[in-house]
């Protein structure tokens, strides 16, 4: 069975040490130069749709955490906080949503600012048992693709509108076929906060949203402090989890007290929308990974292209393309060492989507033969063309390897 902890270890991606901690995977160099592509991906479609990227860190006072409700709602899941004496205690956080009250905070807002977007991929913490954790799908030490809108009551179908567009556009470029749509509601017990207007508020807007999207809903998935959209995903072990989300909060406005002016003069409280495209790092690599069975879209591959000099003869040919490359932004390796054939096999082992074999003839020519590692092999043609198909492939993130 295609399991991303094995493919991981195969394909050098990252490594779990015992003595690093469970759930908290280590990403090796090939792992982080394909997260590092996506994050730059998620951070351009970010800013291209007007969110703004803050930096907070992954701890704060014990009272903050206490203000958003989360030591009171959702203690279970955090660490115990860290005590430096008496009076100052610490928690490392289990969501970014109170730092980024703190950004609307900062200073005084208009109604000319909203829709505010805030976002962040940012560091959390969630005290999950050892006996859940796995690889990189269930994590103590979280990396999440986070946003915080902060609109007009009047805003907010319009932006869950906008925010399910950029979700799809994020899952089409990534690879992501999600299993499907949900509505959490909440379920029976305490453990959460807001009044019944309010928890009937968010889900009439909710459920506007999902207007023609076919979707099931779950009581007792909700947050605490309000209804959401769960985009869901099924592993190749057949397990179900999140990972994309739209969440509506009218409590964390409230207990941030705020505000902002709106034309008339008159102070306002925003809706605070929590919003996640990909969801964390860790759990969209665990599923990309095993979706893709290691073969990456070329756009996020640890190594985009392999040159292959047939021998000696072409090693300083195979140096100056491999600079070329490097120079035209690709992620690019030389490998000299042992017989050709060996090492097209490494190259498709690692699932190198690009090997360019390069001859005394090609060498001479200033030509390179391109394979693919699907097998097919293109004719040789001139060095630059094929460092110009690669890029653009890369460039339009393109799922297949050669232009349509
Ligand atoms: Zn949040």
């Amino acid at each position: 069975m295609i399991d991303h902890r094995r493919l991981g270890r195969e394909l050098d991606l990252f490594v779990s040490d015992p003595l690093a901690g469970a759930g908290l995977p280590i990403w090796l160099p090939a792992g982080a130069a394909a997260r590092h592509a996506v994050e730059e991906y998620v951070r351009e479609l970010e800013r291209r749709s007007g969110h703004q990227h803050v930096y907070s860190p992954p701890l704060g006072k014990r009272e903050l955490f206490e203000l958003s409700g989360h030591l009171g709602y959702f203690a279970d899941d955090m660490f115990p906080p860290l005590r430096l004496s008496a009076d100052d205690e610490f928690v490392l956080r289990p969501a970014l949503c109170p730092h980024h009250a703190l950004v609307f905070r900062a200073r005084g807002r208009s109604y000319r600012e909203l829709p505010l977007r805030i976002a962040e991929l940012g560091g959390m913490y969630r005290s999950e048992r050892s006996g859940v954790l796995g690889g990189l799908s269930r994590v103590r030490a979280i990396s999440l693709n986070d946003a915080h809108i902060f609109c007009a009551p009047e805003q907010v179908g319009a932006e869950v509108a906008e925010i399910l567009g950029l979700i799809r556009a994020a899952h089409a470029a990534l690879g992501v076929r999600p299993a499907g749509f949900r509505l959490s509601l909440r379920g029976p017990g305490e453990k959460y906060v807001g009044d019944d207007a309010q928890w009937a508020r968010a889900e009439v807007l909710l459920r506007g949203a999902l207007a023609g999207v076919e979707y099931v809903e779950a009581a007792g998935e909700a947050a605490f402090y309000g209804p959401k959209i769960d985009i869901q995903i099924v592993d190749a072990a057949g397990r179900e989890s999140t990972i994309s989300t739209i969440q509506v909060d009218f409590d964390k406005p409230e207990r941030f007290d705020l505000s902002y002016t709106d034309s008339d003069g008159s102070r306002r409280r925003p809706v605070m929308l929590h919003r996640s495209l990909v969801g964390s790092m860790e759990r969209l690599f665990a599923y990309l990974i095993e979706a893709h069975e290691g073969a990456f879209p070329a756009w996020y591959a640890p190594v985009q292209l392999v040159v292959l000099p047939v021998d000696d003869g072409q090693a300083g040919a195979a140096a100056d393309l491999a600079r070329r490359a490097v120079d035209a932004g690709l992620r690019v390796e030389v490998d000299a060492a042992g017989s050709l054939g060996a090492r097209v096999r490494d190259a498709a082992r690692r699932r190198v989507p690009y090997l360019g074999v390069l001859g005394a003839r090609e060498a001479a020519a200033g030509a390179l033969a391109l394979r693919l590692r699907d097998g097919r092999a293109l004719a040789p043609m001139p060095a630059d063309a094929a460092l110009a198909l690669i890029g653009g492939q890369v460039a339009t993130r393109s799922a297949d390897l050669l232009p349509g």
